[in-house]
């Protein structure tokens, strides 16, 4: 299945100097021991669609450790390996790797573009025991290789070693679904063996403007509710993947429509009124003033806030079995379960003072009240949170433990009272000076001691 056509020139365009060149020399290293070796799977997709990426995994129809090491061998790096897998990782961010830098003509400029690290990979094919199992591992020709592959516009190869370098292999149909825009899986028990390839399809479709391919979409509505028995850990992986997409929310609203989020969870629905603070979350330059961090817990902080709103509309017992489902990481968790207590009681903010919100909203995780900001954009309840985000929260009376200490005050419950009394002060405007703070205190002193 070679076919006449050939995307060298492609290849030589879209790469940058110093890439095209390791992948020259390992083309042309792989030649020389008469082994195969291909590009292959999203690269080439998105080469053929016209917006290349730069990242590649090298397919060797062959031994791809040993043709890593022997690449060690002559240019230095170091390179990890799974033999299961056959699959090798050449690092050559190092200090040895001068020898390659010389082999690839390459100044200190350009060399900066080289990758930290290249994948090698033998052929491979995988065999499902059983529905929803992990894949046992055996080595195998490329064309079986790009079978066990999700769709078929992720199946096209391009061949790189010897006179075949940038021919097209296209054994299973990727060019013409590419050319028609259609999300194809191989075979009818694609879904059963991997059902994350629902969610995946629909990721692709929404991305690429494509359509899911009209058998395919049927063997998904019959393979749907295998999505029940799916781990959190990998259906919560797709929607980062999903959520992590230049623009996710049509495949979000696509996901909902096919039925595949319920199929996940009983209670998971995609809400049109939810578009705007996701957009605003994922999308928009999140709010300077609030100063959030950029990651919560781990978790990147728009992905973080992409949850919260989605869920923090919920009832705490809906909200934190949804994300039991999926998962979620514990400061997710967490934030989830005293964001929902907090929804109820929202709406009284407004009526309250400074200092009543303030007690209400310290220990509120701020990512949590950024998400209720969202969600209540353009209402008084959101003019509140970001007032106390922005001003309320920072202001601290001048006096603190120390203070009170040197003052001749038994540290004891009574210290965070009192400092409690003075920034509440502080708060509400009664108190607007250092001095008149002074002022304060020494009466709350008094009135203790009398
Ligand atoms: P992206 O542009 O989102 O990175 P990609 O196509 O490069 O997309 P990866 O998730 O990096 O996708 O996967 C690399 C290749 O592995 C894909 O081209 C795909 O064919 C294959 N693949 C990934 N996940 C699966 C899966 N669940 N089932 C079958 N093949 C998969």
């Amino acid at each position: 299945a070679p076919s006449r056509q050939n995307f060298a020139d492609r290849l030589e365009a879209a790469l940058p100097p110093a890439r095209l060149a390791l992948l020259k020399l390992v083309a042309q290293r792989a030649h020389q021991r008469r082994l195969p070796v291909y590009v292959v799977g999203g690269f080439v997709r998105d080469l053929l669609l016209n917006r290349p990426s730069q990242d590649f995994d090298i397919v060797v129809e062959g031994d791809a450790i040993a043709l890593a090491r022997a690449l060690e061998r002559e240019f230095g790096g170091r390179v990890t390996s799974h033999s299961r897998f056959g699959t090798a990782k050449w690092h050559i961010a190092e200090i040895r790797v001068s020898l390659l830098k010389n082999a690839l003509h390459l100044d200190e400029s350009n060399a900066n573009d080289l990758p930290e690290f290249l994948d090698l990979i033998s052929a491979r094919t995988e065999f499902y025991d059983y529905p929803t199992a992990l894949p046992t591992v055996e080595r195998s020709s490329i064309k079986l290789d790009l079978h066990r592959r999700d769709f078929t516009i992720n199946t096209l190869a391009l061949r790189l070693d010897g006179r075949h370098y940038g021919d097209l292999y296209d054994y299973w149909g990727g060019y013409a679904d590419l050319q028609r825009g259609l999300i194809r899986v191989l075979h009818s028990l694609s879904f059963v063996d991997d059902p994350t390839r629902m969610l995946r399809a629909v990721r692709f479709e929404q991305r690429f403007g494509f359509q899911i391919e009209e058998r395919t979409l049927q063997l998904m509505q019959e393979a749907r509710d295998l999505l029940r028995q799916v781990s959190g850990d990998r259906l919560r992986h797709e929607i980062d993947l999903i959520l992590a997409e230049e623009n996710p929310l049509p495949a979000l609203k696509r996901l909902d429509d096919l039925q595949l989020l319920t199929a996940i969870h009983p209670d998971l629905h995609w809400e049109p009124h939810l578009a705007e603070p996701m957009r605003k979350v994922l999308k928009d330059p999140l709010e300077p003033a609030w100063c959030l961090p950029e990651t919560w817990g781990g978790t990147p902080i728009r992905r973080a806030l992409a949850y919260l709103v989605w869920f923090l509309p919920f009832s705490t017992e809906k909200s934190l079995s949804l994300a039991q489902r999926l998962r979620l990481p514990h400061h997710l968790r967490e934030g989830l379960k005293i964001g929902t207590s907090l929804v109820p009681t929202l709406k009284d903010l407004p009526n309250l003072t400074p200092s009543q919100v303030v007690a209400r909203l310290d220990g509120v995780p701020l990512p949590v009240i950024y998400a209720l900001y969202q969600l209540y954009y353009d209402t008084e309840v959101a003019a509140v949170l970001h007032t106390y985000a922005t001003r309320w929260r920072h202001i601290h009376p001048v006096t603190d433990g120390h203070t009170l200490r040197t003052m001749g005050l038994t540290p004891g419950p009574s210290y965070r009272r009192i400092l409690w009394t003075l920034r509440a002060a502080w708060l509400d405007g009664q108190v607007q000076s250092a001095d008149q703070e002074r002022a304060l205190l020494e009466q709350l002193l008094a009135s203790r001691t009398s």
